[in-house]
């Protein structure tokens, strides 16, 4: 630069279209929220139907608490959530959603509809926004329960609609979430549907084993073996070390995992839930992986759906809102609580060899 650059002020308009780049990179990141917000609503039944990938449509429909009117115009306000009021709660979260900025971000950048009726009585509301522009709230005759429309994500962010890729690649990253969040969730009846065709439903009778067979298919389902219904490993240390025999286990593990013959090329179907929220964590995939004792091809995955519960204080959860990231206080206490759990589950199954473990 010649001259000397000027330092200026974004206008607000300019401002929220980046904060919405950090929220919203694709469909799949509309989907996730939303769905978010109806498993936070308390809803037993949850249906995503998309069109075009998600890049037309994506709406998600709920039969949860739903929101008056009042609650309607101030969901898509900037940083309003109903869900904490301080950042004490920070520390605790119960909710898969905090931040307030997911419904106001994505209608920033598409025309959103949100149509909301309590559960608990009252006449039913929409609220539009359209590239930022909240309209009026209006009286909608809907079902109970709350339905989120959004269209034509990017119309008005060019730059950012140049980075989708192809309706299927964009249908597949939609496809991992819902699928994740219905893996996640066996009590909820969870459906996705794709330009007009059922992708899946889960019946969301609370079993996992039927919730993996209406996901992944029947191959799938007959190979899985069930992991640890709640074996628990002493804190790090050990009675041994001194430390107290009440004191709440590092990590409780349970859940399904495939036979090691039963494998992909890809690690999509390796699914780690830490306290309810789907994570992608290297330390809970290396210790699956491990458990196998080197009895998977290599570069191959298995299907595995596990929950490890740890007291909330000993995670961090709160990262990156695009990243599916957690941190451990006892992150080695936790890799082996899980690689334990899965090893004595395919052990009893006499699916791998009693030899120690690789790694
Ligand atoms: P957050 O989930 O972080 O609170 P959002 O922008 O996603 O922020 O939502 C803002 C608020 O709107 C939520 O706190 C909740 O009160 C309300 N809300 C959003 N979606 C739903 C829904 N599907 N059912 C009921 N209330 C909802
Ligand atoms: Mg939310």
């Amino acid at each position: 630069m010649s001259e000397t650059p000027t330092i200026h002020a974004l206008d607000d308009a300019t401002v929220r279209r980046i904060a919405a780049g950090e929220v919203v990179e694709r469909p799949a990141s509309v989907v996730k929220e939303l769905i978010e917000n109806s498993l936070d609503a308390d809803a037993s039944r949850v249906t995503v139907v998309v069109e075009g990938g998600g890049t037309e449509s994506v709406r998600v429909r709920d039969d949860g608490v739903g929101m008056t009117a009042a609650d309607l115009e101030r969901a898509v306000e900037e940083h309003t959530t109903s869900k904490i009021s301080s950042g004490d709660d920070l520390e605790a979260v119960g909710t898969l959603g905090f931040r307030g900025e997911a419904l106001h971000t994505i209608g920033a950048v598409s025309r959103l509809t949100i149509r909301s009726r309590p559960r608990s009585g009252g006449r039913g509301h929409e609220l539009a926004i359209e590239g930022g522009d909240v309209g009026e709230v209006q009286p909608s005759g809907c079902p109970p329960g709350t339905v989120v429309e959004v269209e034509d994500l990017f119309y008005n962010t060019p730059a950012r609609k140049k980075f989708l890729k192809t309706e299927t690649t964009e249908f597949d990253h939609v496809n991992r979430v819902v699928t994740q969040y219905a893996l996640a969730n066996p009590d909820v009846a969870t459906t996705l549907e794709h330009d007009g065709r059922e992708v899946f439903s889960t019946e969301g009778n609370g079993d996992l084993e039927s919730t993996i067979l209406a996901v992944y298919g029947r191959e799938v389902a007959s190979s899985m073996v069930g992991v640890g219904e709640g074996s628990t490993i002493p804190p790090e240390g050990g009675e041994a070390a001194g430390a107290d025999p009440d004191a709440a286990p590092v990590a409780s593990v349970s859940g399904l995992v495939s036979h090691p013959e039963t494998t992909r090329a890809g690690r999509e179907y390796l699914s780690t839930f830490v306290n309810g929220r789907y994570v992608t964590a290297s330390v809970l995939r290396e210790a699956v992986l491990d458990a196998y004792g080197g009895q998977l091809a290599s570069d191959r995955y298995p299907f595995a759906v596990l929950f490890v519960e740890v007291p909330p204080d000993a995670v961090d959860v709160n990262v990156h809102p695009r990243k599916m990231e957690v941190r451990f206080d006892e992150e080695s206490a936790v890799a082996d609580a899980v690689r334990t759990a899965i090893r004595e589950a395919l052990l009893d199954e006499g699916l791998v060899r009693s030899s120690a473990p690789r790694g």
